[in-house]
Parts: C-alpha cells; sequence; structure tokens
C-alpha cells in the first residue's frame, strides 16, 4: 500500500492526506481529483492524484 502525499501551495510543505492506496489503483485513479482538507494552512485544497508525492519513490 502506498500513502498519499501533496504539497500544500500555500505553505509549500509536503502532506499527509491521510489517503492510502495500492500502486495499481493509484494508476487507475491518476488522473482524478483528490479534495481534502489541509492539515499545513487549513484551507481546502484540490490535487490530480498524479501529483502526489510519493515518498518511496523520492
Ligand atoms: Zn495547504
Amino acid at each position: 500500500m502506498e500513502r498519499l502525499y501533496f504539497v500544500c501551495p500555500v505553505t509549500r510543505r509536503t502532506i499527509d492526506v491521510g489517503v492510502v492506496t495500492e500502486i495499481g489503483t493509484l494508476l487507475r485513479i491518476k488522473s482524478e481529483k483528490l479534495r481534502t482538507r489541509c492539515p499545513a494552512c487549513g484551507n481546502t485544497h484540490e490535487w490530480i492524484v498524479r501529483e502526489a508525492v510519493l515518498p518511496k519513490a523520492a
């Protein structure tokens, strides 16, 4: 299972959005949007799944 992280556009911090998925699922939904409340700045951001940061791949 992969945990998805996104970069907050306001604080530039990498945040854990609490979404865990399998890599196969991830590839299937990579064009979908995730709308999540950001723990770093408190705003709601919309991210495209393919913009996710995978720490293992970094
Ligand atoms: Zn944010």
